[in-house]
């Protein structure tokens, strides 16, 4: 199995695109995303119809990629893909929002969700879970890792985005950082988790991300420090 996440790589100030950019929808010039796409597919050994990437919109919507070529009609409005096919690369754009990719190795089900404040606070992963047990996984073997993502230090918010976390269940005292002024803080990978350990992911199988894309803008693209008409990092995960 392979699961990443790219790095800008070559960054040129100025332009907001420059570096590895494979999203088609937040206005890069698309020839130099379908250069980047067939750079990636290159790397992974497959074909461009094997590399499936949707039109995210903060939607709760996932889709199974079950047939190769895919319907690229099915990928609009989708925000988490699942599938059981081998040598299919199934993936997502983020620019701070969290990246969740998702295995369960033994019943070979993959997954993978966009998880921004909207989608944290909506589920996406547990309906990324369930759509995978739909598939064949079982609940003990899935493992999911978290990509790199705004971290609490850099992710301030206003006080109707803490109220949607209040209100939805969440553990303020671990995702809610009052201490910061005047605005609060939300830790999104620690919300990310808590929504996972109440559906039963063992917590041992959950991966924090390793760095924050806002505190790294020459590794990641992050719409925080870019605005929104930037490139974005994409998260892939394949199995043999
Ligand atoms: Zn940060």
């Amino acid at each position: 199995m392979v699961a990443i996440s790219t790095c800008r790589g070559c960054v040129v100030e100025g332009d907001n695109y420059s570096g590895f950019n494979a999203c088609h929808y937040t206005g890069d010039d698309m020839a130099h995303v379908e250069g980047c796409r067939k750079e990636l597919c290159k790397e992974l050994g497959i074909n461009r119809e094997s590399l499936i990437i949707p039109r995210q919109t903060h939607s709760l919507n996932v889709a199974v990629v079950d047939t190769i070529p895919f319907d690229a009609e099915k990928l609009e409005n989708i925000d988490a893909l699942v599938t059981t096919l081998s040598g299919v690369a199934i993936a997502i754009n983020t620019a701070d929002c969290v990246p969740l990719v998702f295995a369960d190795e033994v019943n070979k089900v993959i997954g993978v969700a966009h998880s921004g404040w909207k989608g944290t606070v909506g589920r996406i992963a547990s309906k990324t879970v369930a759509k995978m047990i739909q598939c064949g996984a079982s609940l003990s073997h899935i493992k999911v890792a978290m990509g790199p993502c705004i971290c609490g230090d850099c992710f301030e918010v206003g006080h109707e985005v803490v109220e949607q976390f209040v209100n939805n269940g969440f553990d303020s005292s671990q995702v809610i950082l009052n201490h910061y002024q005047p605005r609060p803080h939300i830790d999104l990978p620690q919300a990310c988790r808590q929504s996972l350990i109440e559906i039963g992911i063992r917590d041992e199988n959950i991966q924090f991300p390793t760095c924050c894309s806002r505190c790294n803008p020459h590794e990641f693209f992050s719409a925080r420090r870019l605005g929104i008409n930037s490139g974005r990092t994409l998260t892939v995960v394949m199995q043999d």
